[in-house]
This record gives C-alpha cells, sequence and structure tokens, in this order.
C-alpha cells in the first residue's frame, strides 16, 4: 500500500480501533474512523450521571482499571502518561469477607502496576481519535463493507445504506461485524461476508463473546473511609469504588458481572 495515497477507515473507537486509527496515522496514512455511539470509549466509556441535588457523576462502567504485561504496550502507556492520559492507581484489591465484614486477600506491593485514565477511561480512546491524521465520526453506524474488485477499493455504507467513501484499507475492531448476532440486534445481514476468508471467519467464531452487566450506584455518603480499599471482588461480582482523584469522592461503585470482560 502506498502510504501517501492510502485512506483507511477503521470501525470503532474502543481502545483497538483508537490505537489502531492513531498508529496508522502517524505512519503517514488518512484514516477515517467511525462508532455508532455517541462518543469514542467502547468498553472503555465513561457516563455522565446529575443527581438530583445537581451533583455530577461519572462512571467508568466498562473497565475500571488496566494492568500492562507486554512491552510494547507498555511503551505507549508510558507516553499516555508522560503526556497526562493515564496515571497509576496505587489501590490494594482484595477481598471482602461478609462475616467477619472486613477485608482480606489484600494484593501485595509489588504487583503489575494498575493504571486508569484521567479524567476517566475514556481519556485516552479521546486523545487518540482526536491525533492529526484521523478523522474521527461518531454516531455513525457501518451496516456493510463492500470489495470492489474493479477498483481495488472498499466501499462503505452505514446502516441506513447511505455510501460513507471508498478506501484503500478497512478495519474492524469489533468482532459483531461478521457476527450473526448483528442482524438479532439491527435486523440486517452482517457488514462484512466473510466467505471468501473462510478459516478467518472459523477463527473469529471461537472467540467468546459474554454478556455482562454494569450496575451504577450512588451513595450520599462515601463508601470507605479507608483510601487504600478501592476495590473488594465479592464472588461473581467485580465491585469498583469511582473514587480516583478525579471523580466522584468514593460516591460511586460500579458493580459488574466478571464474567465476559
Ligand atoms: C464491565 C467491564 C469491566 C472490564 N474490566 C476490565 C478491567 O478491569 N481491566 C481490563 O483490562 N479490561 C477490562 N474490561 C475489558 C476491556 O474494557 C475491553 O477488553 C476493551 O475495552 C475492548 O476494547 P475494544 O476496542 O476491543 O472493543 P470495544 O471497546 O467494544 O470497542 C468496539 C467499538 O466498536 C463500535 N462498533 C461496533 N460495531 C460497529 C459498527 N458496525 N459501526 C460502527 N461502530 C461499531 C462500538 O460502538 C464500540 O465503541 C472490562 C470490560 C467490561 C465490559
Amino acid at each position: 500500500m502506498n502510504n501517501a495515497a492510502s485512506k483507511v477507515a477503521v470501525v470503532g473507537s474502543g481502545i483497538s480501533g483508537a490505537v489502531c486509527a492513531c498508529t496508522l496515522a502517524r505512519n503517514g496514512i488518512s484514516v477515517t474512523l467511525f462508532d455508532s455511539a455517541r462518543g469514542p470509549g467502547g468498553r472503555m466509556s465513561q457516563r455522565r450521571e446529575t443527581s438530583e441535588d445537581g451533583k455530577e457523576m461519572l462512571f467508568d462502567h466498562g473497565a475500571p482499571f488496566f494492568t500492562v504485561t507486554n512491552n510494547d504496550v507498555l511503551a505507549l502507556v508510558r507516553e499516555w502518561e508522560s503526556g497526562g492520559l493515564v496515571a497509576e492507581w496505587k489501590v490494594s484489591l482484595g477481598s471482602f469477607d461478609c462475616v467477619s465484614k472486613k477485608f482480606v486477600n489484600i494484593q501485595q506491593d509489588g504487583m503489575n502496576k494498575k493504571y486508569v485514565g484521567v479524567p476517566g477511561m475514556n481519556s485516552i480512546c479521546k486523545a487518540l481519535c482526536r491525533q492529526p491524521g484521523v478523522e474521527s465520526k461518531f454516531g455513525v453506524g457501518v451496516g456493510r463493507f463492500e470489495w470492489l474488485e474493479d477498483k481495488n477499493l472498499w466501499s462503505v455504507s452505514g446502516l441506513d445504506g447511505q455510501s460513507l467513501g471508498q478506501f484503500n484499507g478497512a478495519v474492524a475492531s469489533d468482532k459483531n461485524v461478521v457476527s450473526p448476532r448483528f442482524r438479532d440486534v439491527t435486523g440486517r445481514p452482517p457488514p462484512l461476508d466473510l466467505t471468501f476468508a473462510p478459516d478467518l471467519a472459523v477463527k473469529l467464531e471461537e472467540i467468546p463473546v459474554n454478556p455482562c452487566f454494569a450496575l451504577m450506584l450512588a451513595f450520599s455518603e462515601p463508601l470507605s473511609s479507608d483510601p487504600s480499599y478501592q476495590i473488594s471482588y465479592l464472588n461473581v461480582l467485580k465491585a469498583s469504588l469511582g473514587d480516583r482523584p478525579t471523580a466522584n469522592d468514593g460516591y460511586c461503585i460500579q458493580l459488574q458481572t466478571m464474567q465476559g470482560l
């Protein structure tokens, strides 16, 4: 692909799509990023709500934090850290014993560093989607990818069938573009027909998709007076207090089912 002339469509502004779009743009490729959601982040989105007394509440209702084990990713995260997009989250993880009503099995120092987005988890994707060379279009669902043999281009159209442009390359960051579940949700066939790549279709089929619920709760008083106990694992529920240096001061909590992250 000749970079100078290349245009690539990236579908999805979650962390995979956003990193991909930004990396392509840094290499001189002109990127158009589409996401059906109102804003960037995917499963690293942040939700704003206002309480009855007018207090703003922020919920990182997807990933509340992440750790890094891969050196390439670590290099990226250090770059984000020096740009103020992420910060280390210095908390201990443990289990809450319902009988003694105490935290037990508190994680010792020296484990992998935990990182959070600043001020919210969506800050990373937000910044990546605004990089020079990335044109981001939100509220635009992609309904069809079609390979135009005669032009050597991908034609991308929206859910309403309207053309979103022609591109030298197309990247889909969400399995749903080939999944039959897409039809269940939209009533339309999945955007990408993988009959031309049956091996890939089989591999994608093997990736499990598990539903997950996130319950966002807010309280009139902070939940924990001990700042070192931010997260507890309660059997199948993960509870994360929303109080990082930037948000909520412990008034908000998310309960997430552990399966299907
Ligand atoms: C409740 C919960 C807790 C989690 N906790 C952790 C944690 O503690 N640590 C951790 O590391 N990870 C955690 N994860 C997992 C982590 O959030 C995800 O693995 C990661 O964010 C996935 O990023 P992604 O870019 O691959 O996909 P996504 O974030 O799902 O992004 C896909 C994007 O594509 C868009 N899209 C899909 N189809 C189309 C279409 N046809 N047209 C336009 N746009 C489309 C979607 O709107 C979405 O924005 C958690 C996830 C959840 C849900």
